[in-house]
């Protein structure tokens, strides 16, 4: 059912009409396929032949009405239920009256400027698009079971049958535990339940359960629940529980999926929401030219983390790149800025337990956990000889590093920083490219660098 691309047919009597339309319809929808028509007939023809999942008409066809075409496309059997959309260019009333009877799903008025079309077309195709989610279904009639599983599995729905609420709880809390706080989906969309049940628990049970114990919001979760068609007491309580919608026995296809996408459009919404506040919250914390933690970060975390006994002793390391004001005065800002991401991500492939921080420009501050010095210095010192072999964006770097550890003397996080950052300077005083330990009383250069070669100039 689910198809790779989005198959539209245009159905126009003017050949710059459909030109335009099937333009805007290629930039607007990635992967469409668009199919011109100029006739009626000539519609009909290709229609009988080919899947679509959209057609738009104009109004007044060479060779029929459009509501005519909309006519008989509803007879047929491959095209019953295909979104037809009339592009007209006056909000004709003729539409208003026979549009619903004719099957005619939408229109667009072409008054608006074929500019709102590419609008309203995406928005049309969100809501029509085929359905995408994982549905929990509970029913203890094996038979009536089959029936909705092939309805709901040939709209292209992933369904996990179940024949109890209880077996179906279980499930449901099993995901929950591994899944309920990941912004990765995998847990279900949509639960759909009937409402008597043989086992001790009915329909109602299950609601509760969701909503009561699970703290499933409506948006969260969404629940459907299948009632008898006159059984109106059900139907008024399942509603004060929390159900989101219900359906009537014996089930039509067309009203359970309308009910069903409804629920998973609510579902989708909720998701993407919960996705945002995510991305905000990453953003918020991280740099985005070197995707390391942003100063931000530190500020909020440093502290606990250099207090957290596990961590101890903590090293801070303060790294600055050599000269990259000539980087940038000679190569411009964009090499400036590969050289910055490319170190990010060599900081952060490196140093994979620490707290990596884009303190400043062109500086880095790593707050590295439960290392001791001359670990510490070997690490350090393997870093300078790795970005000096870096040549990030093609471009010779070194950097001068400084480091301290909580070991050496008290204080909180602006101390141990501080000391890391006075490590730096006497680097860079005495040459740059090279490391400098703030011992607590005294600085002095790593014991293990070697006389490195002289600082490049940044090509
Ligand atoms: P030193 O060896 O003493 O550290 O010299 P330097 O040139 O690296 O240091 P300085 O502090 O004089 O210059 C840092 C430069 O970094 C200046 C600034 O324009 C540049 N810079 C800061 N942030 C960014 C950035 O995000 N992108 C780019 N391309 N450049 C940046
Ligand atoms: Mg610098
Ligand atoms: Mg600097």
């Amino acid at each position: 059912m689910a198809q790779q691309h989005t198959r539209i047919m245009v159905v126009d009597g003017s050949t710059v009409s459909r030109a335009i339309l099937s333009r805007i319809l290629r930039q607007e929808i990635e992967g469409a396929e668009v199919v011109e028509c100029k006739t009626g007939a000539e519609a009909l023809d290709r229609l009988e032949s080919e899947p679509f999942d959209l057609v738009t008409t104009a109004l007044l066809l060479p060779d029929m009405d459009g509501l005519d075409l909309s006519r008989k496309l509803r007879k047929s059997r491959r095209h019953h239920y295909t979104p037809v959309v009339v592009v007209s260019g006056d909000a004709d009333a003729r539409l208003l009256r026979e549009g619903f009877k004719a099957g005619v799903t939408d229109y667009f008025d072409k008054s608006q400027g074929y500019k709102a079309f590419g609008g309203f077309i995406k928005s049309f195709i969100t809501r029509h698009s085929g359905l995408v989610g994982r549905i929990l279904f509970v029913e203890d009639s094996r038979t009536a079971a089959a029936v909705t599983c092939d309805i709901l599995e040939n709209h292209g729905l992933q369904v996990d049958h179940y024949t109890s609420a209880e077996a179906a709880l279980e499930a449901l809390e099993n995901l929950d535990s591994q899944l309920r706080d990941s912004t990765d989906g995998g847990g279900y969309d949509l639960v759909i339940t009937d409402f008597y049940l043989k086992g001790s628990m009915t329909g109602g049970d299950l609601l509760h359960a969701v909503r009561a114990k699970m703290h499933y919001s409506q948006q969260e979760l969404p629940l459907l629940v299948i009632t008898g068609t006159d059984d109106y007491q059900t139907q008024v309580e399942v509603f004060h529980a929390g159900a989101n919608d219900f359906v009537a026995k014996p089930i039509v296809e067309e009203i359970l999926i309308a009910r069903v996408r409804a629920l998973l459009l609510i579902k989708h919404q909720y998701d993407a929401l919960k996705q945002q506040a995510e991305t905000m919250r990453w953003l918020a914390a991280t740099d985005s030219l070197t995707g390391v933690r942003s100063k931000r970060y530190l500020l909020d975390h440093g502290e606990d983390f250099i207090r957290d006994p596990a961590n101890q002793p903590v090293c801070a390391m303060v790294i600055d790149i050599d000269h990259f004001k000539q980087i940038n005065d000679s190569l411009g800002h964009i090499t400036g800025d590969h050289v910055l991401a490319d170190l990010g991500e060599l900081l952060d492939t490196e140093f994979r337990d620490a707290m990596v921080v884009r303190f400043g420009g062109e500086e880095f501050c790593l707050l590295v956990p439960a290392t001791p010095a001359e670990e510490m210095l070997e690490r350090a010192e393997a870093l300078r000889r790795r970005v000096a072999g870096l040549r990030p964006a093609g471009v010779d770097i070194t950097v001068s590093i400084g480091l301290a550890s909580s070991a050496d003397a008290g204080g909180g996080l602006t101390q141990l920083i501080s000391r890391a950052d006075e490590a730096l300077y006497a680097a860079k005083d005495a040459g740059r490219n090279r490391i400098h330990v703030h011992l607590g009383d005294e600085i002095l250069p790593s014991p293990l660098g070697d006389a490195p070669a002289l600082a490049p100039t940044g090509n």
